[in-house]
């Protein structure tokens, strides 16, 4: 596995599944009941944007970058701003949050974070960036046999009814990524039904996701939704134009909190060509 994601840290598609994945935690953490986060895919929790990897890519700076160079006041974005802000007053003025990162920043001590990851080394790293919070448990370990090892959650005597699943696979595979994560997710589905997921894709040609869609759309959940954010024109094979999310048993309204953010997104990251979609595979009865 070559996939690191420190060369990525901070892009648009970073940008997008931040953005979502703290509108998802405000919502779970607006009720009082302990919520459970599983990340499948963690990564090292806390990137610097001024790290080789970060500067031979430059993907941070249409991104992240665009973001910070003047103030956004949609609030859900505004909302993934203070908590970029919050992170580089904590651990320095080039620091990315990751999503455990996200994740411990938003939930709440009642709640539980497990964070999966593969490759020892980014394993290591989460696990010392988190050595000082009880609540977030590390594993080396592949996300998806977590799925099936870790829900439904229970840590000690709390079983947990809501919370989150976040499916962030590395698609090295390109478009055969799609397999597993649906697999995890339809198996994940039926091990706990009451959870919200999120399983993030990149998009280079939308056409070519029509498979991936209608999979979506026959999967066990009470409501599909898909965000998306093209931030140019999907007319090359060759290069992500954009990203989305498949959000299955989203929080009430999240789609209306989630709309103006995508608008205010295209605004700042999109060029020529740029476009958003949020629509319903199936609607929440
Ligand atoms: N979710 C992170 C974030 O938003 O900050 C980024 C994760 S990155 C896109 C994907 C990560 O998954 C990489 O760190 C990679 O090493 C890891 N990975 C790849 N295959 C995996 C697997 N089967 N199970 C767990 N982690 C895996």
């Amino acid at each position: 596995m070559n996939y690191r994601h420190a060369f990525h840290a901070g892009n648009h598609a970073d940008v997008l599944k931040h953005v979502v994945l703290l509108a998802l935690c405000d919502a779970l953490a607006a009720k009082p009941a302990p919520c459970f986060a599983l990340d499948t895919h963690a990564g090292r929790g806390l990137y610097r944007l001024d790290a080789d990897e970060a500067a031979r890519t430059g993907e941070a700076t249409d991104g992240i970058g665009r973001l910070l160079a003047a103030p956004v006041r949609e609030p859900a974005v505004a909302r993934y701003l203070a908590a970029v802000a919050a992170c580089r007053r904590a651990h320095g003025a080039d620091a990315y949050p990751g999503s455990p990162w996200l994740l411990a920043h938003a939930l709440r001590p009642q709640d539980r974070i497990a964070c999966c990851e593969l490759q020892p080394a980014e394993a290591d790293a989460l696990r010392a960036a988190f050595r000082d919070d009880p609540r977030v448990a590390v594993h080396t370990r592949d996300g998806y046999g977590a799925v099936r090892a870790l829900l439904p959650p229970r840590v000690g005597v709390v079983r947990y009814a809501r919370g989150l699943v976040l499916v962030d696979p590395p698609y090295e595979l390109q478009l055969e990524e799609f397999a597993p994560a649906l697999a995890g997710l339809r198996e994940g589905l039926q091990r706990w039904p009451q959870g919200c997921w999120a399983l993030w894709y990149p998009i280079k040609q939308r056409r070519a996701l029509a498979p991936f869609q209608r999979a979506a759309a026959a999967l066990p959940a009470r409501a599909a939704l898909l965000c998306e954010l093209l931030v140019r024109a999907d007319d090359s094979p060759l290069r992500m134009n954009g990203s989305g999310l498949l959000l299955l048993n989203p929080p009430w309204r999240l789609d209306a909190a989630l709309g103006p953010a995508l608008q205010a997104l295209r605004e700042r990251l999109g060029g020529a060509g740029a476009e958003i979609r949020l629509e319903w595979l199936r609607r929440p009865a």
